[in-house]
């Protein structure tokens, strides 16, 4: 008998196939694999192709728009909205519309074409954590702006038009509907328990670890209790936190290791799969409050969205995530693990 399982969070309520679980293996997925053909306009010296940088670390002196950088942030090319102008909120009879404005940036996270998030060392994966942030903290200024969505599309199937490892950042006028859930619940969960619905989910989970995957000092990851996708896994921080720009150094330190283990386990298991990753903080003007908790989720693409789950929100998941966990958690990371950082 399948099982039909309750978000804690969101109220969302998913379908867990336990009877004939789908393991590793059973996915036909499409391996990411970098095929190095034409003009790649995020490889060094093709800065120019790109628009002007808003951001780079590692390049000390020359000019802008030159190699020297180890992690850079330019505008997108082809923006989903506009960065100039004001919203002019306005009805239209009973319709509501507003103006397209956002800010839409590509954060380039490694020079090398060949490297992924999950192959860069940890310290190289904290300069993408740290351009996160002093994006974050400089288009918060922008009054615009009611959320900030950090996210990353790796691999074809999910959705990436370029295969040089980067993230995307999108700054919009209203808070998204999935957020908004999320914050809805998760005030819905403050009022009624006063206390925070993600802490109350680490305490547990921690307890029982049958859905834990990894842990270190500031960060616990875990398989959520109903995922809506196969390897679904939010990495989230031990102590409570609403807004992801507010950790510290030493908390990113931690973070970039977490996020390289998921990941490396997850091209171990998983065998290189296309996945989308996307950070959850709380809205830029609610940067610190009791109820919500920020966090990552980590998606891989090994299944298709399809009418059932357009047609109702609900999600079938042919993989309990307790057998998804126990999979990523045995995942050895030990040997890609770079004896030296750069
Ligand atoms: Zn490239
Ligand atoms: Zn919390
Ligand atoms: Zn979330």
């Amino acid at each position: 008998m399948p099982d039909l399982r309750k978000d804690p969070i969101t109220g969302r309520w998913v379908i867990i196939s336990t009877d004939r679980a789908k393991r590793p293996n059973d996915f036909v997925r499409q391996r990411v694999e970098i095929k190095n053909k034409g003009i790649c306009p995020f490889c060094p010296g093709n800065e120019e192709k790109t628009p002007t940088e808003i951001l780079q670390y590692g390049r000390e002196s020359g000019a802008a728009n030159t190699p020297g950088w180890r992690v850079r942030v330019v505008a997108n090319k082809f923006p989903a909205l506009g960065i100039e102008g004001n919203l002019n909120r306005q009805a239209e009879g009973m319709f509501d519309k507003m103006n397209g404005i956002g800010a839409h940036e590509v954060i380039i996270e490694t020079p090398d074409h060949n490297a992924s998030l999950a192959t860069l060392p940890p310290k190289r994966i904290e300069d993408v954590l740290w351009t996160f942030r002093d994006r974050i903290l400089d288009l918060k200024k922008d009054r615009r702006f009611k959320y900030i969505l950090i996210f990353k599309n790796h691999g074809e199937a999910a959705g990436a038009s370029l295969e040089h490892a980067h993230s995307q950042l999108i700054a919009l006028p209203i808070i998204p509907i999935y957020v908004t859930e999320e914050l809805e619940g998760a005030k819905q969960f403050y009022i009624y328990k006063e206390r925070c619905v993600f802490c109350d989910i680490i305490r547990q989970e921690t307890e029982t670890g049958i859905r834990v995957v990894a842990e270190n000092e500031d960060f616990l990851t875990l398989a959520p209790y109903a995922p809506r996708f196969p390897f679904e896994t939010w990495i989230l921080p031990k102590q409570h936190e609403s807004g992801f720009e507010n950790s510290s150094s030493h908390m990113f330190e931690n973070l970039a290791k977490a996020v390289k283990n998921l990941l490396t386990k997850a091209d171990r298991v998983l065998d290189n799969p296309p996945y989308n990753l996307v950070i959850h903080s709380s809205p830029v003007q609610d940067p610190n409050n009791d109820h919500y908790h920020w966090h990552i989720e980590f998606m891989p693409k090994l299944t298709k969205t399809a009418g059932f789950e357009w047609g109702t929100g609900f999600y079938i998941n042919p993989t309990p995530p307790e057998e998804a966990a126990k999979f990523l958690r045995e995942a050895s990371v030990e040997d890609t693990l770079p004896a030296t950082v750069g």
